[in-house]
């Protein structure tokens, strides 16, 4: 009777996971409401339950309310959230950082040190060094962990596993996923930053409540992550939204993908720091004229004092991102835009020509609306825990907490 006993084991199982799954939804409970929500019999619940308590997955939280039969009032239960463990990365272009969280998403420790450009393999195997210094510090023994979500800014291949290119770490061709978990221990989902922060954007940001919208990254680089009905849209290898390399201009600049007039050289702060440098030998008066070295700051910088020419710039930068988004909104038809990333702390200054590039290009459609992004620097570790946790099957959190330090 082998399939006899696996059954039987199959079904208990199911029924510990349902009657956790209502503990920690509904939780503080009582035995009575988790047998009625359960459809379990109260003898079943009570024998789970006390499983629970021993194995510490619940905890006891008082006592309810008088019973309708006048009897003692039950022990409430509820979820015992260090009873598990998520850990979440991310290697930015300077630092790489671990956070370890409780199964409510509460953040018990953060650990962060130098980025190793230029070698993906122990840039990836410092992840295990941070992972056991969290642990430690949060009290949090090994096995309850049971997922870890990785960001990183780079191009990763779903098919194979592969991070084909991380350009501004100087990494190529690392098995990402293979040696992330390595390094941790556990299973990792692996997303680029933009990927992650979209996730991030979705469940506590500017996109809170709206179930399709695109992410568009403004920064060095420009990328954008599609949300589709809740679901991060990855395409067949992860690469979908990198809009970036569409070429937008005949003849354009070249570009540091091979590519020639890519939306990249002509939209990203990059082009922003060229523009804002021939501003700074230029003839017209200007707060960046005479300047040495003008970066990207610089002209967020002096265009939010005023400065005519800086606007300008980041005017036209807008304004051919807003002509790369509306091929997005053409393809993809969201509700809603959101714009994060560096440049997009620019503000007004940077959204208002999207919105009037969008306003030309898609004349003759609703308009879309087009926000900031409302998540900050902290959104792609937020979204690597978030895609942690979602993984491993817990419930994803209301919110996270306390807050993150940034990698950078
Ligand atoms: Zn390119």
């Amino acid at each position: 009777m082998m399939s006899g006993r696996i059954n039987h084991a199959v079904m208990r199982d199911r029924n510990r996971a349902l009657v956790l799954e209502v503990i920690r939804r509904d939780g503080p409970v009582g035995r009575a409401q988790v047998a009625r929500a359960t459809d379990l019999g109260k003898p079943a619940v009570s024998a789970i339950v006390d499983d629970l308590l021993r194995g510490g997955r619940v905890r006891e939280a008082g006592r309810g309310t008088t019973g309708v039969d006048g009897g003692r009032p039950s022990v409430l239960l509820e979820f015992e959230p260090t009873s598990e463990a998520y850990l979440a990365a991310q290697i930015g272009v300077h630092t790489t950082t671990v956070v370890v969280a409780d199964g409510a998403g509460a953040i018990r420790a953060t650990r962060s040190a130098a980025s190793i450009r230029g070698d993906g393999a122990a840039g990836t195997a410092l992840l295990g060094a941070l992972a056991d210094g969290v642990l430690a510090d949060a009290g949090t023994p090994r096995h309850v962990v049971r997922s870890a979500g990785l960001a990183l800014p780079g191009l990763i291949n779903r098919r194979t596993g592969m991070l084909d290119v991380a350009p501004n770490l100087g990494w190529h061709a690392v098995e990402i996923e293979r040696a992330a978990a390595d390094a941790l221990g556990v299973p990792v989902t692996v997303h680029n930053i933009t990927q992650a922060a979209a996730f991030a954007e979705s469940r506590f940001g500017a996109a809170a409540g709206t179930d399709s919208f695109v992410w568009v990254y403004a920064g060095s680089g420009i990328g954008a992550a599609i949300v589709m009905e809740g679901e991060l849209l990855l395409g067949a290898r992860g690469l979908a939204g990198e809009i970036g390399h569409c070429r937008v201009v005949e003849d354009g600049p070249a570009c540091g993908c091979g590519g020639v007039g890519c939306l990249e050289t002509v939209a990203s702060g990059l082009a922003v720091e060229r523009a804002g440098r021939a501003a700074a030998t230029g003839r017209r008066r200007s707060a960046l004229r005479g300047r040495d070295g003008v970066t990207t700051n610089d002209v967020l910088e002096a265009a939010a004092a005023g400065d005519v020419v800086s606007a300008g710039i980041l005017r036209e930068a807008g304004s051919r991102l807003g002509r790369g988004i509306s091929y997005l909104i053409r393809i993809t038809d969201p509700d809603l835009v959101v714009v994060g990333g560096p440049l997009a702390e620019a503000g007004e200054l940077l959204l208002d020509p999207i919105r009037r590039a969008l306003r030309l290009d898609l004349s003759g459609t609703d308009p879309v609306p087009v926000v900031g992004s409302a998540v900050g620097d902290h959104a792609p570790l937020t979204g690597a825990l978030l895609l942690a946790m979602d993984a491993g099957g817990a419930p994803l959190p209301a919110r996270i907490g306390p807050p993150l330090v940034a990698a950078g």
